[in-house]
C-alpha cells in the first residue's frame, strides 16, 4: 500500500505552509531518481536522457537515493561517463547533501585530481586518491550550483509548472520559504494574467527583506503576499549541524551539539527589522537548542502583535527536536510551530542512530496540542518540497503513525505523540478556509 492510498485529502481549502517554489518546479524537469531499483537503472535511465540534453545544459537529477538499493554503492563518475559522455552530469541526493557528478561536472565545478576539500565540504576519493564522482555538503553544493542558471522565462515556466503541481494536490495557498527577489513580480504577473492557481506568501532571507520591501508596492496583491522574512538559527539533522541540547551520537569532530548559525542578538535585531516593517519573522530552527534560543529571544523582544492579517509574528521552521520544558511556550507566547511531519519518513533512521535516548522529543505534536498549540491555529503542516515531495497525505500518515507505510507499528517513532488523522488535516487549514 503506498503513503497516498491510506489517507484521502478531504474536500476543502489546504495550505502548504514550507514551500520552495521555483526550486520544485525546476526540480519537476529534471530526471526523477527517486524509484530507480538499482544502479544499473539509474546509469539507463541517464544515458537516455544524456542524447536530448543540448550544451550548454547539463543532465540534472534528483531523488537519487544508493541506501534503498541491495547493492547501495554509489555511481562512480567513470560510470556516469559511460552514460553522460562529454555531456556534464550531475545527480543529487534525496536529501540535498550529496551528489554524483560525472567528469565533465567536475571539471566545470572546478575540481581537478589534486583539488583539496573544501571547507566543509568533501571530495570523496577511490583508492588510487582520485575523485570519484561522489560529493558531500559544501563539494555538492558547488557542484550543483556550477551547472547554469535557468533564464528569467526558465525560471517562469518552472513557477508555473510548480505552482500548477501544488494546486493539484488541492492547496489553495503556498509559502515560499527563501523568496527569491524575483519571484513576488513574476507571481503577481501570473496572478494578473489569470494564471495564478493558489495563493502565495514571500518569506525573502533577511538579507533581502529591506530592499524586497521597498520594491514590494509594485507587487503585491489579494493573492500575493509579502508575509515576512526568513532566517536560519541551526543546520540540519542529517548533516549534523542542528542545534542541540544533546550531543550527537556520531557528532561532526568539534561540533558535538551541531552547529548555532544566530546569536541572541542576530535574533533580537531579526525580530526588531521585521517588526518594522510590520511583517512576520520565519525562524529555520531543527534542534531543540535551537527552537529555545528562538523562544528566549522572543519573549525578551517580543512586543504588541502586528504582522498583517492572518500572518503570525513569528513562526519556527521545522522543530523536529523540542524539548519538554519548551512545549508550552509556543502556545504561551503565540508563536506558529510549522513543522513537515513527512520528513520523519526519511529520518527514522538517522534520528534512531544519533538521538536513541530523545526519540521522546521528535515532533512532539500531542503535547503541542494538548499545550494550546492547535493544529491549523498555531500549529502548521508543510512539506519543505522539493526536500521532498509536497504530498499532503505524507504528512498526515507521518503525524498518525508516526513511521513509514512500510513499517511495523514496533518501528514507530514515539507514537504517544500521534495526532488523529482530523487533526492532522487541520494543521493544513488556512485560517481563511475555515472561517469562509
Ligand atoms: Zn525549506
Amino acid at each position: 500500500m503506498t503513503t497516498h492510498d491510506t489517507f484521502t485529502t478531504p474536500p476543502g481549502p489546504l495550505r502548504e505552509a514550507h514551500a520552495h517554489i521555483a526550486a520544485h518546479g525546476r526540480a519537476m524537469g529534471m530526471l526523477d531518481l527517486s524509484d530507480c531499483p538499482s544502479r544499473g537503472a539509474l546509469l539507463e535511465r541517464v544515458s537516455m536522457a544524456a542524447p536530448h540534453t543540448r550544451p550548454p545544459a547539463w543532465v540534472l537529477g534528483v531523488g537519487l537515493r544508493p541506501q534503498g538499493w541491495d547493492d547501495p554503492r554509489w555511481p562512480t563518475r567513470d560510470e556516469l561517463d559511460g552514460a553522460a559522455g562529454a555531456t556534464p552530469c550531475c545527480l543529487l541526493s534525496f536529501d540535498y547533501h550529496a551528489v554524483a557528478a560525472n567528469s565533465a561536472a567536475l571539471r566545470a565545478s572546478g575540481f581537478d585530481d589534486d583539488s583539496p576539500d573544501p571547507a566543509g565540504g568533501v571530495i570523496c576519493r577511490d583508492s588510487a586518491g582520485r575523485p570519484n564522482g561522489h560529493l558531500l555538503e559544501r563539494a555538492a553544493k558547488i557542484a550543483w550550483e556550477a551547472a547554469p542558471e535557468p533564464t528569467p522565462a526558465q525560471w517562469k515556466d518552472h513557477v508555473r509548472r510548480a505552482l500548477a503541481d501544488l494546486a493539484s494536490h488541492g492547496f489553495t495557498q503556498v509559502h515560499d520559504l527563501l523568496s527569491q527577489d524575483w519571484l513576488g513580480p513574476m507571481v503577481a504577473e501570473l496572478d494578473d494574467a489569470g494564471e495564478l492557481p493558489v495563493e502565495v506568501w514571500l518569506y525573502p532571507p533577511m538579507d533581502r527583506l529591506e530592499a524586497v520591501h521597498a520594491g514590494s508596492g509594485a507587487w503585491r496583491r489579494d493573492r500575493v503576499r509579502l508575509a515576512g522574512g526568513k532566517c536560519f538559527a541551526d543546520g540540519t539533522l542529517n548533516s549534523k549541524t542542528a542545534w542541540t541540547l544533546h550531543p550527537f551520537a556520531n557528532p561532526m569532530p568539534d561540533h558535538p551539539r551541531g552547529v548555532p548559525l544566530l546569536s541572541a542578538g542576530d535574533l533580537a535585531q531579526a525580530i526588531a527589522r521585521t517588526r518594522a516593517l510590520g511583517l512576520g519573522l520565519a525562524v529555520h530552527a531543527i534542534g531543540d537548542a535551537a527552537v529555545r534560543a528562538v523562544l528566549d529571544s522572543w519573549e525578551v523582544a517580543r512586543g504588541p502583535a502586528w504582522g498583517g492579517a492572518g500572518v503570525p509574528p513569528l513562526r519556527i521552521e521545522h522543530c523536529e527536536l523540542i524539548d519538554a520544558a519548551d512545549v508550552a511556550r509556543f502556545a504561551a507566547l503565540g508563536v506558529v510551530c510549522s513543522v513537515q511531519p513527512c520528513h520523519l519518513l526519511a529520518d527514522i533512521e538517522v534520528l534512531g542512530r544519533e538521538f536513541p535516548q530523545r526519540l521522546h522529543r521528535v515532533l512532539p505534536l500531542r503535547e503541542l496540542a494538548a499545550a494550546g498549540c492547535l493544529p491549523g491555529e498555531l500549529m502548521w503542516f508543510g512539506s519543505d518540497v522539493p526536500i521532498v515531495r509536497p504530498h499532503p497525505a505524507d504528512s498526515v500518515l507521518a503525524a498518525v503513525r508516526r513511521r513509514r507505510a512500510a513499517m511495523s507499528d514496533d518501528q514507530a517513532i514515539s507514537p504517544s505523540q500521534a495526532l488523529s488523522e482530523g487533526e492532522s488535516w487541520r494543521a493544513f487549514r488556512p485560517a481563511r478556509g475555515r472561517a469562509g
